[in-house]
């Protein structure tokens, strides 16, 4: 492949100004502070954008242009010309390269196998062959994004002074920029301060102490994702004729460090909504692999144990998302096998034909799949067959009733015989008492979850339990919620 980086007529232009950018180019978090105190990867797409990515396009004579910001594993398009805006994962992408480069980087007629990956995949509608990105900075230097056009012609060669015009269109985008952070500074006086102002309040003196609806903002989740204040717990499943072990099931909360371990019912719903689900889930995944392949190193009894996490709707319908598992599967040396993931029928519903070539993907790289709280929500039974999911989960809801009325009992043998007719296995959440969990063996569920075995435990305290080969949750054995 014919690859240059900034080749040009002679010297190039630029070559002091690459240098400059390498001395410019700070550590990874410092990026990251640069690009959050702009507030710009979940909001709307601004206008300004527009323009400079047309005239990006037409003055290189390509047929698309997008200006990316990159977070830690999502590339943010704000603005595509020639294509639609979508947010893509960000390992290998096009705008990854030029930010882990710090410099501008051109890509020339490349064969189809080694076209970069990510840049909105525009090639495969308009067959791109060449690509040129350069770096765009904040006010302050940090490199947050990067300015890509991509031609379908083969170039052989791309002039310095193509490069130099990129690079004020993009210093246009870091006037922008500023203005932006000007705009939000005097729009929101008591808005966190910016990276140039000073470094982040800490969070007790931003947040109020009162719970109000509106609380967490995007802000709050992203600095708590930034203090690495998330921290995942595990809760067993038991296979409840034996009391192994066969799973554990990741639920993330939140350490505050006023209001304390917060549980998800208390900012999932709002990161669902404003987008921050995104990095959230992604840390979630990551960690949870990265945990379980620390729990399996020297344990070879443990290979058959999965971890299970949860998935919201917002993450499942994002491109991409079975090429990020399977590399995190590579990275943590894990199988398929050792990993599930959870989904709530509603999360699928609103798509169903993303839904089913989703699931296909995650199915094909051997990973089990779970529809949790199942008979709760659209309960749409018809459109189960059509899931090729492993795995049903009985919400704790028919469980807790399930001693009270024959009619929740029904249900819940209802719901175990049409997961045995489907070849599906059946864990049933939430068992609390020994009579519940005698009334499930008989109704041939094999497996389940509660405080009555193990309420959700940090990592140390998992890591106890997996220690012994021979370990086993008895449920005569109440561990305390
Ligand atoms: P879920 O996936 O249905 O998780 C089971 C919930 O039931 C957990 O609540 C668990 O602590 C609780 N539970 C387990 N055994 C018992 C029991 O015997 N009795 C009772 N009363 N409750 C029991 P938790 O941890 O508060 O999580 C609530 C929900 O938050 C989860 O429901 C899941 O939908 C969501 N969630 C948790 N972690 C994540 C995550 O990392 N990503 C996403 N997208 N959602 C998550
Ligand atoms: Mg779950
Ligand atoms: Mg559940």
């Amino acid at each position: 492949m014919p690859e240059s980086e900034h080749k040009g007529n002679g010297r190039p232009r630029y070559e002091n100004r690459d240098l400059a950018a390498r001395a410019r180019r700070k550590p990874e978090s410092a990026r990251l502070s640069a690009l959050r105190s702009l507030c710009l990867l979940d909001t709307s797409p601004e206008s300004c954008f527009d323009t400079i990515t047309r005239m990006a396009a037409f003055q290189m004579h390509a047929e698309s242009a997008s200006l990316d910001f990159v977070d830690e594993t999502r590339v943010w398009a704000k603005s595509i010309w020639g294509g639609k805006l979508r947010e893509f994962p960000r390992k290998d992408s096009f705008a990854e390269r030029i930010i882990d480069e710090g410099k501008p980087v051109v890509v020339l007629d490349t064969q189809s196998e080694d076209r970069p990956r990510g840049f909105y995949r525009p090639d495969k509608i308009l067959d791109l062959r060449s690509f040129v990105g350069v770096p765009v900075s904040a006010a302050d230097g940090h490199i947050v994004g990067a300015l890509c056009v991509g031609s379908s012609q083969p170039a052989s060669q791309i002039d310095s002074d193509e490069i130099a015009l990129l690079e004020s269109l993009s210093a246009l985008v870091t006037d922008q920029l500023e203005l932006r952070r000007l705009r939000l500074s005097t729009d929101e006086p008591s808005s966190r301060p910016t990276e140039t102002e000073g470094a982040y309040q800490t969070a007790e003196a931003i947040l109020p102490l009162e719970m109000d609806s509106a609380w967490p903002l995007a802000e709050d989740l992203r600095y708590a994702l930034d203090q690495q204040q998330f921290v995942l717990y595990y809760q067993p499943e038991i296979e409840l004729a034996t009391g192994r072990i066969v799973g554990l099931e990741a639920l993330i909360r939140w350490r505050h460090p006023r209001r304390g371990m917060l549980s998800p019912q208390v900012f999932i719903p709002q990161a669902e909504e404003n987008g921050l689900i995104l990095p959230i889930g992604d840390w979630g995944l990551g960690q949870a692999c990265r945990q379980l392949q620390l729990w399996k190193k020297d344990r070879p009894w443990l290979d058959g144990l999965r971890v299970c996490v949860n998935l919201s709707a917002r993450q499942f319908t994002r491109q991409g998302l079975a090429d990020h598992v399977e590399s995190l599967l590579l990275q943590n040396d894990l199988r398929g096998h050792h990993l599930g993931l959870e989904m709530t029928e509603s999360s699928l519903i609103p798509s169903i034909g993303t839904a089913v070539s989703v699931l296909t993907s995650l199915q094909k790289l051997g990973v089990s799949l779970h529809m949790d709280d199942f008979g709760t929500g659209y309960s749409s039974l018809s459109h189960l067959h059509r899931f090729p999911f492993d795995v049903l989960k009985i919400d704790r809801s028919f469980v807790k009733r399930m001693s009270k009325g024959t009619q929740p009992l029904q249900i819940v043998k209802t719901i175990i015989e049409l997961a045995r007719v489907l070849g599906m296995d059946v864990v049933a959440e939430g068992i609390e008492t020994p009579e519940q969990c005698a009334l499930l063996q008989k109704m041939g569920c094999r497996f389940g979850q509660g405080y009555l075995f193990a309420p959700p435990l940090p990592a140390e305290e998992i890591d106890e339990l997996l220690r012994s080969p021979e370990t086993r949750i008895d449920h005569s054995i109440t561990i305390p919620a």
